[in-house]
């Protein structure tokens, strides 16, 4: 899997890399050869009302996520566990994205991410944790 975003290089592009990187390989898809997904950071306003993230395939190897950023009125790192899941759902066919699985899944997701992000050296513990 690619993983791209429209972040300019630095340090946000590095941190979108980073925590994507590690919910692909604890969702069990990082190794999906032909697949790019594209983040991209865009503001609540350009999104359906209420929206705080999107998921768009138009076929498994072009997906594009839209994560809306707020002045920190929510967690964007766990809209983007949340999207990732519907890009997992993709990738397996199913026929429609189910929010069940998203909602459920994005809390723990981001709370391993948490603790890779403040523990490094304790990687395998965190995927462990899911
Ligand atoms: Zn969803």
């Amino acid at each position: 899997m690619i993983i791209t975003t429209s972040e300019p290089q630095g340090t946000m592009q590095d941190f979108i890399y980073t925590c994507a990187s590690f919910y692909t390989k604890l969702l069990g898809i990082a190794h999906f050869p032909d697949t790019n997904v594209h983040i991209q950071i865009v503001d609540a306003l350009a999104l359906p009302c209420g929206a705080l993230g999107m998921c768009h395939a138009a076929d498994d190897s072009e997906i594009e996520i839209e994560i809306a950023v707020l002045d920190g009125a929510h967690d964007w790192l766990e809209t983007m566990a949340h999207e990732l899941v519907h890009v997992r759902q993709e990738l397996e066919d199913w026929s429609h994205f189910c929010e069940v699985e998203a909602y459920t899944l994005e809390k723990p997701l981001r709370a391993a991410l948490r603790h890779y992000i403040s523990n490094p050296m304790e990687r395998v513990y965190a995927e462990e944790a899911l």
